[in-house]
């Protein structure tokens, strides 16, 4: 497979370039595909459906082709994904897809042993180590530090918000020990990926280290999230007739989203051939890509804190992916979307658990609120004309995608991703529904460990001195 870059169509690398690089230092752009090749009929047909494994190997392969050979792929599909995503019905026409039965609970477990495996497959017979620079809102650190641990010749630096994160997050994320170090910068999200980003146009740093990245900017960590897409819109598209017997029906994937990776590799699943015909991009007060969409305007702005926290991005980096692959008018079609404050997550979660008996984290009950508002008059309302028409408050924006009328008609399923699980958000939880979330052992277990996080300022100047320092 080639790959281009989003802001110069003449770049043409290949797979190992583009994960190794992480992003294209000299145009600060974004690798892309240039293809998204369809899946067999053979395989997006087949009752019952195939195994997360088997769709897992077909989508990654004709991306890593001439890369990495079939068996080898194989193996490293294998040794990703000892556990896989849960397609949870909690009633007729909405599908929990859980993403979070991976070691660290949180669905970047998929794309980041992926990445993983792959950088450490093309880092083989490399005498110098490959240092990767990851900046998290909560999440990404300890997948990419778990999914790293260990392995010969990477080591991993993770950057987080100091204070912003949930206490399980820190603890999860400072307790590594050693090819994996945190620093907790005194700052935001957005302040992190800027001293990651800069570290990666330094030209100095580029020369004496070999840096790559392992945020959601990376290629490796996209493409395996598309695995879960089509895998679970097969499950729902075989199970509709059973549970609600709607004809001909419409499938959406109802995504809760900070950086937009995981819409994205939604994007690259639909674009394959998953049966999905729409999504909803659904955010905390974060609202920048909810407000691009209704205004056509795209303003990045400084991220706010939220019960949400792995959400809480001003820039969205995948926005130039989106924007390289879709006009604004075909996301318009696409997409709905929807944002909502920390008052309606604390609901949502309530309600959620009132109505079905699912205990959903705050990032998923984000995603909950849009869908059941959408499907409880506010799609009918839009319709009519007579929607949200305040981008600054609440809910809806104001486009009307061209599955809409489904959903109005009662003709829609949703497949609302749940991203974390519930119990490392035991705090917000018990402040919704009044009692803590079970906590899993792999969980549990962190809480004992000593914390080794190293207190790090926001400007460039330290953060270059101590990577000069300590890589
Ligand atoms: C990272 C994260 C998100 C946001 O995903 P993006 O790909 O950045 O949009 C949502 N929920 C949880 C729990 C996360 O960790």
């Amino acid at each position: 497979m080639i790959y281009t870059d989003t802001r110069d169509p003449s770049v043409k690398v290949n797979f190992k370039t583009a994960v190794l690089n992480g992003m294209n230092a000299q145009t600060g752009g974004l690798y892309i595909p240039v293809e998204f090749p369809k899946l067999p009929d053979s395989l997006l047909t087949r009752t019952p459906e195939p195994s997360f494994r088997e769709v897992a190997f077909e989508m990654a392969k004709p991306y890593v082709k001439d890369e990495i050979p079939d068996n080898d792929l194989e193996a490293i599909i294998q040794d990703c994904y000892p556990f896989s995503s849960q397609v949870v019905p909690i009633d007729q026409v909405t599908y929990v897809l859980e993403l979070f039965h991976g070691p660290t609970c949180a669905f970047k477990d998929f794309g980041a042993r992926f990445m993983a495996r792959v950088m450490s497959y093309f880092n083989r017979g490399e005498k110098d180590n490959l240092h990767i620079l990851v900046a998290t809102s909560g999440d990404t650190g300890s997948a990419v530090g778990s999914a790293f641990h260990n392995v010969p010749g990477i080591d991993v630096t993770i950057l987080y918000p100091d204070g912003k994160i949930s206490p399980l997050q820190e603890k999860q994320l400072s307790t590594f020990t050693g090819n994996v170090r945190a620093l907790k910068v005194k700052g935001t999200f957005d302040d992190c990926q800027k001293l990651v980003k800069t570290a990666f146009t330094d030209k100095e740093l580029r020369d004496k280290f070999r840096l790559s990245s392992a945020n959601s900017i990376n290629i490796s960590r996209l493409l395996p999230q598309a695995f879960y897409y089509t895998y679970s819109s097969l499950v729902v598209k075989n199970r509709i007739p059973h549970d609600s017997k709607i004809e001909d029906p419409s499938i959406i994937a109802v995504v809760p989203s900070g950086n937009f990776g995981n819409l994205t590799s939604g994007l690259i699943a639909r674009e394959m051939g998953a049966p999905i015909d729409g999504f909803v991009a659904a955010t905390n007060s974060n609202h920048t890509i909810p407000d691009w969409i209704a205004t056509g305007e795209y303003k990045a702005r400084p991220s706010v804190s939220t019960l949400s926290n792995a959400m809480d991005v001003g820039a969205p980096s995948n926005y130039e992916r989106i924007q390289a692959m879709y006009t604004l008018d075909e996301v318009r079609n696409l997409f709905a979307s929807y944002w909502t404050d920390d008052e309606g997550t604390l609901s949502a979660i309530k309600e959620c658990n009132d109505k079905t008996g699912y205990v959903i984290d705050p990032h998923g009950a984000v995603a909950w609120k849009a869908w059941n508002d959408m499907r409880h008059g506010e799609m009918q309302k839009l319709v009519d004309g007579n929607g949200n028409k305040d981008y600054n408050k609440p809910g809806l924006t104001a486009n009307i995608p061209a599955w809409a009328k489904k959903v109005t008609e009662s003709k829609t399923a949703a497949i609302i991703l749940e991203t974390a699980h519930p119990a490392k958000f035991g705090a917000t939880v018990v402040k919704a529904i009044g009692r803590e979330p079970s906590i899993p052992d792999r969980l549990e277990k962190v809480l004992s460990l000593p914390d080794n996080a190293i207190p790090m300022e926001k400007d460039y100047d330290s953060f270059k001195k101590w990577l000069l320092e300590n890589l």
